[in-house]
């Protein structure tokens, strides 16, 4: 039997663990990011959500920006929330968009939506938290779902972003899309 996929996640700061436990419902074994040398022989990677000035100075600090990119020049990548804000043009410069932070409102939108997710089949159950969405994007970004007509899951080639937190309630679709990619 093959054997199941490895799947680094940025555990720098953010809700790495709950991704951790998703990818496990799912078969593949889950592998803790906090250097460069971590990044070796995974098959795809998740950002997780937290908050991405202090997971872009751990970027920085750790010198990943540089092997994140490589990766996801070959490979899967899923980012959510704080994730999806450190693949903008204005982050790591992964995925052409650029990301609005705390776009719904500081504190008092953070709230759940049922979503239709393109590729993804029945509505999803979306946590938002403080989350951005994508204020622009460019030509090869394909938007899979919108609220109040605002971008909040994109796809381009094999990255994946959302601004929600697919990996807080137990449904393992938007993580099976990365699975598949
Ligand atoms: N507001 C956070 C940020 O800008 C993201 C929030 C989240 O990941 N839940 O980094």
């Amino acid at each position: 039997m093959a054997r199941p996929p490895l799947v680094g996640v940025l555990a720098l700061q953010g809700d790495f663990a709950a991704h951790e436990a998703i990818l496990a419902a799912l078969g593949a074994t889950a592998s803790e990011v906090r250097t460069p040398a971590d990044l070796a022989g995974v098959d795809a990677l998740v950002i997780p959500g937290g908050e991405s000035t202090t997971m872009t100075l751990g970027v920085e600090r750790e010198g990943l920006a540089g092997p994140i990119r490589a990766l996801a020049a070959e490979k899967p990548v899923l980012g959510t929330c704080a994730g999806l804000i450190m693949l903008d043009q204005k982050h790591l410069g992964v995925l052409d968009v650029v990301a609005e932070r705390n776009a719904f409102g500081r504190q008092v939108r953070s709230f759940e939506a049922d979503l239709d997710v393109h590729g993804v089949n029945g509505p999803v159950r979306a946590v938002f938290i403080r989350a951005p969405w994508v204020a622009s994007y460019g030509p090869d970004v394909e938007v899979l779902a919108e609220v109040d007509g605002h971008p909040v899951a994109v796809r381009q080639g094999r990255v994946l972003a959302v601004a929600f937190h697919p990996e807080l309630t137990g449904d393992t679709r938007i993580h099976r899309l990365l699975l598949d990619a």
